[in-house]
């Protein structure tokens, strides 16, 4: 993970969340653009609200198209997966383990408290797909050959959602232009 995250990042992506990112620590992603892809937020928010979600998907876009594979039943598919891919499963729960890992050293780092949420991951991991989101989130964060899941998710969305093809609606450029 690199440096901490700029006022400006800050103010873009509360302009894709339509809410201020309390406690983000970092841009954990971003489209080839510049744009914020997904952030890396605290274990403890300010305020002590624990927040287990470490890695948060905050492109419209990417969220959009997320959304899109949910609707079309694909954590069912992938669930039914889980059931008979041991392969899958244990590649799952090392996913589940890298993320626990991550935030236990972010939670270090900044001395928050995790005993709150202590072995909680996200995104239904480590037996079940619940969030695509949020394992879409870490596939962006940690890179490909992290969490299963996510990158096939990312996989099927490509010609739709891609890192490396912005199709941002206001690409980090023209969004700083209007910032002024
Ligand atoms: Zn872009």
């Amino acid at each position: 993970m690199g440096r901490r995250a700029s006022a400006d990042e800050v103010a873009v992506v509360e302009g894709q969340l339509g809410r201020y990112p309390r406690g983000i620590v970092a841009v954990g992603a971003r489209c080839v653009c510049g744009n914020p892809l997904a952030v890396v937020t605290r274990p403890l928010l300010p305020g002590g609200t624990p927040f287990p979600t470490t890695c948060y998907l905050t492109a419209p876009e990417a969220v959009k198209t997320i959304s899109q594979l949910e609707a079309d039943g694909r954590m069912a598919d992938w669930n039914a997966r889980l059931a008979t891919d041991a392969d899958l499963r244990a590649a799952y729960r090392r996913a589940h383990q890298t993320y626990l890992a991550f935030r236990s050293a972010l939670a270090e780092r900044l001395g928050d408290d995790e005993s709150h949420i202590e072995g909680i991951s996200a995104g239904g991991m480590p037996v079940r797909v619940k969030c695509l989101h949020a394992l879409t989130a870490q596939s962006l964060v940690m890179g490909p050959g992290v969490n299963p899941i996510g990158d096939r998710a990312l996989e099927e969305v490509r010609n739709r959602f891609d890192p490396a093809v912005c199709r941002c609606a206001q690409p980090w450029g023209s969004v700083r232009i209007m910032q002024g």
